[in-house]
């Protein structure tokens, strides 16, 4: 894109891999390559560490009226860059257009709400004896080594660079090679607000080699990752000799109850929100509800319904503004999708509609609905991350409340349902990092994201950030 050098961001320098090595980036749509960033070397690696650190040095002891200033005028700069940056977002990633755009609209969110934040780093006071002082502040982490998938290539970075900003850190920022144009834009808008020179950095390479190198060196005092639980646990590995804290964020396989409550109206209204949320961004999300469990008494009018919404959707490449749903963003995506579902199918499932790899160039899949999914099919115990949607059926509650939690995921949840008081025992009864009740749309630069067991630990967004990105330390003081 115009203006925005694509290359590895280091100490204030945009500039090539030291061997010149470089890595392709394809369009989803059409499989074409359509950049090339650097394959970061070595070398790349270590001067990226000695920049982060003079960049911590720097920040630490800047105002945070000033950090602030920073973000708030990157945000300003976002807002006047999005079309762009959407366009090569769409291009990388595959998403619609539109969808693009509200995501680059969300990253600006998280800049600026974190402006608001960097002020209120408030430690707190105790109560002690008289003649001792004795208070909690909050200090910077340290130096960074954020890792991001290419599923949000705007809003996982921003989620990531705002609060490391705010704070006071320093951050070497990983982007997916899938998907790092979009990263480098908002660096750039960053850089060209007045972030000072080694406290945001960049780098692309292969990430088992990145990842390695970085966290072998004790400049890296925080690791966050948003991105499958394999590599969270190789972080998890790596991190045990210098022992950075991490955040990880690992994905999940939200259940979805819908309640024999509803009435014809709501019924509709629930199957138009689920297919809506279930198709964005062609299912790759990790919020996206993945296993749909609908209580006898509207099973078939729920299914019904989720087929006529599904036959409305316009596949294609995301650039086209009659698309709702892109390609896949890459190929090994679609083939472990394919996968589940002939798998899905030759165990008996019933394939609804989809379910059959396309003829023609791009990596599109599409819309695919099952039922008569049997209890072992493999798509209902590993993270689809496609346009999969099954629906299955149950009788009572609390038998619905057991096989929704039957996965070894926790992120987030969704019931429908007009009954309150069976809102709260779902709510109640579902072990997840977050919960909507008649309602999909969870993530906000307010709100903590995040999940337990396989879904990792730690929360980004929301006051929670604070915890992610600072340490409490302790002072006390006597008088002589
Ligand atoms: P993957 O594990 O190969 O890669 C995921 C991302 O992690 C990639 O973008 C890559 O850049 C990065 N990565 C890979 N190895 C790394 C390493 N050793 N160190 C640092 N970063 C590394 O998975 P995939 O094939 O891209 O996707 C498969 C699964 O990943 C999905 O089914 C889904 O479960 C999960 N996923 C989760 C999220 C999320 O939002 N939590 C996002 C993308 C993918």
């Amino acid at each position: 894109m115009s203006g925005v050098p694509e290359r590895l961001f280091v100490g204030g320098v945009w500039r090539d891999a030291s061997d010149g090595r470089t890595i392709d980036v394809h369009d989803p749509a059409t499989g074409d390559v359509v950049a090339r960033v650097p394959n970061a070397a070595d070398d790349d690696l270590d001067d990226v560490l000695a920049a982060a650190a003079a960049g911590f040095a720097t920040w630490r002891r800047t105002a945070p009226a000033e950090r602030a200033a920073v973000l708030r005028r990157a945000a300003l700069l976002l807002a006047e860059r999005a079309e762009e940056v959407a366009a090569v977002l769409t291009q990388e990633q595959g998403k619609p257009l539109a969808e693009a755009r509200a995501e680059v609209r969300q990253a600006g969110e998280y800049f600026d709400w974190f402006a608001g934040e960097a002020v209120r780093s408030y430690g707190r006071v105790l109560a002690t004896e008289p003649g001792r002082r004795s208070w909690v502040e909050r200090r910077p982490v340290g130096p960074v080594a954020a890792f991001t998938a290419w599923n949000f290539p705007a809003s996982l970075p921003a989620r990531k660079l705002a609060p490391a900003v705010a704070y006071g850190c320093s951050i070497v920022l990983c982007p997916a090679v899938e998907a790092p144009r979009t990263a480098m834009a908002l660096v750039a808008a960053l850089q060209d607000a007045g972030v000072p020179d080694g406290v945001v950095n960049l780098v692309t390479g292969d990430p088992p080699r990145v990842s390695t190198h970085l966290i072998a060196s004790p400049t890296i005092s925080k690791i966050t990752l948003t991105g499958s639980v394999p590599v969270g646990q190789e972080l998890v590995r790596l991190s045990a000799t210098h022992l950075q804290p991490l955040t990880l964020e690992l994905g999940g396989h939200a259940p979805v109850l819908v309640l024999d409550d509803l009435d014809d109206e709501a019924v509709e209204r629930a199957a138009a929100t689920v297919v809506r949320a279930k198709f964005r961004n062609a299912g790759q999300v990790c919020v996206s509800p993945s296993r749909i469990f609908v209580q006898d008494g509207v099973h078939d009018r729920f299914v019904a319904a989720v087929l006529d919404r599904v036959a409305e959707l316009r596949v294609g490449p995301g650039a086209d503004p009659d698309t709702d749903v892109g390609p896949l963003a890459n190929e090994r995506r679609r083939a472990a999708v394919a996968e589940l579902v002939d798998k899905a199918a030759a165990d008996g499932a019933a394939v609804r509609c989809g379910g059959r790899v396309p003829d023609g160039p791009g990596w599109f899949y599409p819309p695919t609905v099952l039922t008569d999914v049997p209890p072992g099919a493999a798509l209902l115990a590993e993270e689809p991350f496609g346009p999969i949607l099954p629906v299955l059926r149950f009788t009572d509650l609390d038998e619905g409340l057991a096989r929704a939690g039957h996965v070894p995921y926790g992120l987030a949840a969704y019931v429908f349902t007009c009954d309150l008081a069976r809102a709260d025992t779902v709510v109640a009864g579902l072990d997840v990092g977050m919960i909507g009740v008649n309602e999909t749309a969870l993530a906000s630069a307010a709100s903590p994201f995040g999940g337990v067991h396989l879904s990792g630990y730690g929360r980004e967004g929301g006051t929670e950030s604070l915890e992610a990105y600072t340490v409490a330390t302790a002072v006390t003081t006597k008088g002589t």
